[in-house]
């Protein structure tokens, strides 16, 4: 074919609607397709993806920085609601014709087993059910998103509580997490009708796909190409046996340094290494500066590729007014860049965001090195394995001149950051392994099993804190989780990406060159290696097993005691 003659710049799409794009798509789309011409009307397809990807991205960049500005939500809304949806729906049209010629070759292997497997479990039937779990997803953000209570005498949103969970007042603290907890009780019975609803729609998705549960249909359309129900259920294991007891050894450490009988659940967020919570930077430009130098000292070329951010405007970090909450970073997928958006206020938290933040950017620049589109993303397997090792990779750097602290002060982070790791990967386990039993056990449609269910799964990998007398309010945890109703299976990445991170840093404290330069060779393979194959080139393996996850926990334990120490 003639090469499609595209527009020159994302910026010609920035006021179009979906009949500007459309026949670019008709075009490729009724195109004569051979073995021939078939690398150049990928490289045309590929552009066109980049081109609208960019256009869409900019407006969604645009809006969520200003979000009070009318013409700036219409363009996002028309975008993420008109041309996206129909942009996806020519795409799979188009990855069928690339099916049906049967082409491949070295580097697009991945990509095309990815369209293969979304072209196996397509079925017509499935598109409104889709549709209805987005609209039970969106009562799901409703209900829980609206949630407010009353602290003395002012209304709050749940997430402005946090702040009164680290107070060394214990009754406070106890009083802002039952405040927190009821919240989410008093919805109890809405909530658990409202999962109903999204458990019966995936067991038809799973069923009119051919599967014959849930579970298996998650794993084919998430790309689990690598691993299976049976190795997660290993890493459950895995969790129980080694992190498990590591936990209830930092929880004994907890209960005597703050001189309690037993701790109970409001105890968990007190920071014990410090009264006074750290405060990195007073203003952005210091937070962007010193930044810089972090990276630089991790190496020089992601020292360049940050401040290049900084240099081009790629970063949009203060909090300010009519800034949507949270944070992200996405890529401009036409000029090969990432964004960072974020809202600091000058917190611990917010140098952590940006750390992690950075990982996936790192991980944009490294893989647009490859010419396609679809070569470019990797599952969130890798996405995080770059993120969370970056934030270990940048931990020693963390103390002045070059990072944000005094040495005492980055050495406390630090604890903070090991012990995160350490709570976080029980949590993991417990929600991974509840939702296989939701789909797997027969019993997911019944909400009073399901709490049962999750009471259990809690019991197995929650050990040592108090929850006397405070069932309900254990069992309210797994309705705060998002991911169970909105992204099922979408949560046990992070637990295979930290045991990756873990043996990158590993690797680092012996070589930090060495494990720097492996862990950017990964980045660089984007999405066209298999999930075993990049973590090989970062220096790592997918950790599914009890030995190799008891090592890692050993380190992280030997680490935390050598900082308390004061080593
Ligand atoms: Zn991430």
């Amino acid at each position: 074919m003639q090469t499609l003659s595209l527009p020159a710049s994302p910026a010609a799409f920035a006021g179009a609607g979906w009949s500007d794009i459309a026949p670019y798509f008709e075009e490729l789309a009724g195109a004569p397709l051979s073995r021939d011409n078939v690398e150049d009307w990928l490289r045309s397809w590929s552009r066109l993806e980049e081109l609208v990807d960019e256009a869409g991205t900019m407006a969604m960049i645009a809006y969520t920085g200003d979000t009070g500005d009318e013409a700036k939500e219409k363009a996002h809304l028309r975008f993420s609601m008109e041309i996206f949806p129909q942009a996806h729906e020519q795409s799979v049209r188009l990855s069928k014709r690339l099916l049906e010629l049967g082409y491949t070759r070295e580097g697009l292997e991945t990509t095309v087993a990815r369209f293969r497997t979304d072209a196996e479990i397509f079925r017509e039937e499935n598109v409104p059910l889709t549709a209805e779990l987005e609209e039970l997803s969106a009562a799901y953000q409703k209900t829980v998103g609206g949630l407010t209570v009353q602290w003395e005498g002012e209304t709050k949103t749940i997430p402005q509580l946090q702040p009164f969970l680290k107070e060394r007042d214990r009754q406070v603290r106890e009083r802002a997490w039952r405040l927190g907890n009821e919240a989410y009780l008093a919805h109890h019975a809405e909530l658990a009708v409202l999962f109903d609803k999204m458990f019966a729609a995936r067991a038809k998705i799973a069923a009119n796909a051919g599967f014959s549960n849930y579970q298996e249909y998650a794993f084919k359309s998430k790309h689990r190409f690598d691993y299976t129900p049976a190795d997660c259920a290993r890493f459950h294991d895995a969790v129980e046996r080694t992190v498990v007891p590591a936990v209830a050894r930092q929880l004994e450490y907890r209960r005597e340094r703050l001189g309690l009988d037993t701790v109970r659940p409001w105890d968990l967020g007190v920071e014990l290494e410090r009264v006074d919570s750290l405060k990195p930077f007073e203003d952005v430009a210091t937070f962007v500066d010193r930044a810089k130098s972090i990276f630089h000292c991790v190496d020089p070329t992601l020292g360049e590729e940050f401040t290049l951010m900084a240099r081009e405007g790629l970063l949009d970090l203060e909090s300010r007014k009519g800034k949507a909450p949270g944070g992200y970073c996405t890529k401009l997928s036409f000029r090969g860049k990432p964004f960072i958006f974020m809202n600091a206020v000058g917190v611990a938290d917010d140098v952590n965001t940006l750390v992690h933040e950075a990982g996936h950017s790192f991980h944009d620049f490294a893989a647009h090195r490859q010419p396609l589109i679809w070569q470019r993303s990797p599952g969130h397997e890798a996405a995080e394995l770059a993120s969370m090792s970056m934030e270990l990779l940048a931990s020693p750097y963390m103390a002045k001149p070059d990072g944000y602290y005094t040495a005492d002060e980055a050495r406390s982070a630090q604890i903070e950051h090991l012990e995160d790791i350490l709570f976080t990967l029980p949590h993991i386990a417990s929600v991974d392994a509840f939702q296989s039993w939701i789909y797997t056990s027969g019993q997911g449609h019944d909400a009073a099993a399901r709490d049962r269910a999750w009471l259990e799964v809690r019991n197995r990998f929650e050990r040592g804190i108090d929850w006397s007398g405070l069932e309900r309010e254990r069992v309210a945890r797994w309705y705060r989780q998002l991911h169970i109703f909105e992204y099922p299976f979408y949560y046990i990445e992070y637990g295979i990406a930290q045991m990756g991170a873990l043996q990158v840093w590993r690797h680092s404290l012996s070589d930090q060159a060495q494990a720097v330069r492996q862990y950017r060779d990964a980045l660089a393979l984007g999405g066209t290696a298999r999930l075993p194959e990049i973590y090989r080139t970062a220096g790592a393996r997918l950790v599914f097993d009890a030995e190799t996850m008891g090592e890692l926990v050993a380190l992280v334990e030997q680490r935390l005691n050598d900082l308390r120490a004061g080593r």
